[in-house]
């Protein structure tokens, strides 16, 4: 049985535009309980750490850099089929390639500053949920 929580955090963009409302009311709508949330602001290490995937890709620092420009709301979520789901609701990386309807689509102002993030998969979403959520956060 697919897992039943997810990861995800609003991006530095998306916080500073004043979006966090309308992409929380859309997971809300979408059916996705909060199991936790907070907001706070990424060192360039840290970023770099939570992205360590992609350290070898050319748009690495770039991403540190950005991802720590501002705050940003990490949240985990629960559903039912949750990582495959939200990744159809927050749609392509690339906004303009994202469907329409997406949170992406909506909210997102370049493949990189692209309003949000979601795991993509269950074994990540444990991961990253760990990186910013204690045990006791994530009862
Ligand atoms: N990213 C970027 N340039 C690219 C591809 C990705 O700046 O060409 C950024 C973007 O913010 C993306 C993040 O790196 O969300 C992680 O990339 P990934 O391929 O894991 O995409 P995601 O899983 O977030 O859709």
């Amino acid at each position: 049985m697919a897992g039943k929580r997810t990861f995800t955090m609003i991006k530095p963009d998306a916080v500073e535009a004043g979006n966090s409302g309308a992409i929380i009311k859309m997971i809300e709508e979408a059916g996705f309980k909060i199991v936790a949330m907070k907001k706070t602001k990424m060192t360039p290490g840290v970023a770099g750490k939570f992205y360590a995937v992609h350290s070898e890709r050319p748009f690495y620092d770039d991403l540190k850099n950005y991802m720590s420009s501002g705050p940003i709301i990490p949240m985990i979520l629960e559903k039912s089929n949750a990582v495959e789901d939200f990744r159809k609701l927050i749609g392509a990386t690339n906004p303009k390639e994202a469907a329409e309807g997406t949170i992406r689509r909506l909210f997102a102002a370049s493949i990189e500053a692209n309003a949000i993030h979601g795991s993509d998969s269950d074994e990540n979403a444990e991961i990253e949920s760990s990186f910013f959520f204690s045990e006791l956060e994530r009862f």
